[in-house]
């Protein structure tokens, strides 16, 4: 099966307690490569417009004004079924519920601070990366 790819953003609540390189790690443990990193503090519409797709949930303020108040890390993660595989690792989105073991059970400090974003399809995967990388600064 051929390598692909998927978008990840290591979130504030995480960078803010210097947890990059510890997730970094069960990315990697987990078999998928880092091919793109940047931490970028990212502006309001940044943060608006990659969540747009939410804009109607009633915590999309909160997410909008969490994801600016801190550096984050944007990735692009290459690896069989890298989709899927992240999410594995990631865990559920609330980490009450996330499998032990995982970056958000590990992690997380609530459904809305879980550490990580992690991209839900391929098709969501190439739009993410776009929004945020060139292809020339991806180098796999
Ligand atoms: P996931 O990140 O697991 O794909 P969603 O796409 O459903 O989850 O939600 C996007 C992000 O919005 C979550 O990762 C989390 O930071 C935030 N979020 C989701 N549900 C809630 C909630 N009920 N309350 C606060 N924040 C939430
Ligand atoms: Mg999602």
């Amino acid at each position: 099966m051929t390598a692909n790819r998927t978008f990840s953003i290591i979130k504030p609540d995480a960078t803010r307690r210097n947890l990059t390189g510890a997730i970094v790690k069960m990315f990697e443990d987990g078999g998928l490569r880092v091919v793109a990193s940047k931490r970028i503090h990212m502006t309001r519409a940044q943060a608006e417009g990659f969540y747009a797709v939410h804009k109607e949930r009633p915590f999309y303020g909160e997410l909008v004004e969490f994801m600016m108040s801190e550096p984050v890390v944007v990735q692009v993660l290459e690896g069989e079924n890298a989709v899927l595989r992240n999410r594995e690792i990631m865990g559920a989105t609330n980490p009450e519920d996330a499998d032990v073991g995982t970056v958000r059970k590990t992690h997380a400090l609530s459904i809305g601070e879980n550490s990580v974003h992690g991209s839900d399809s391929d098709e969501n995967a190439a739009i993410e990366i776009a929004f945020f990388f060139t292809e020339d600064e991806i180098v796999g």
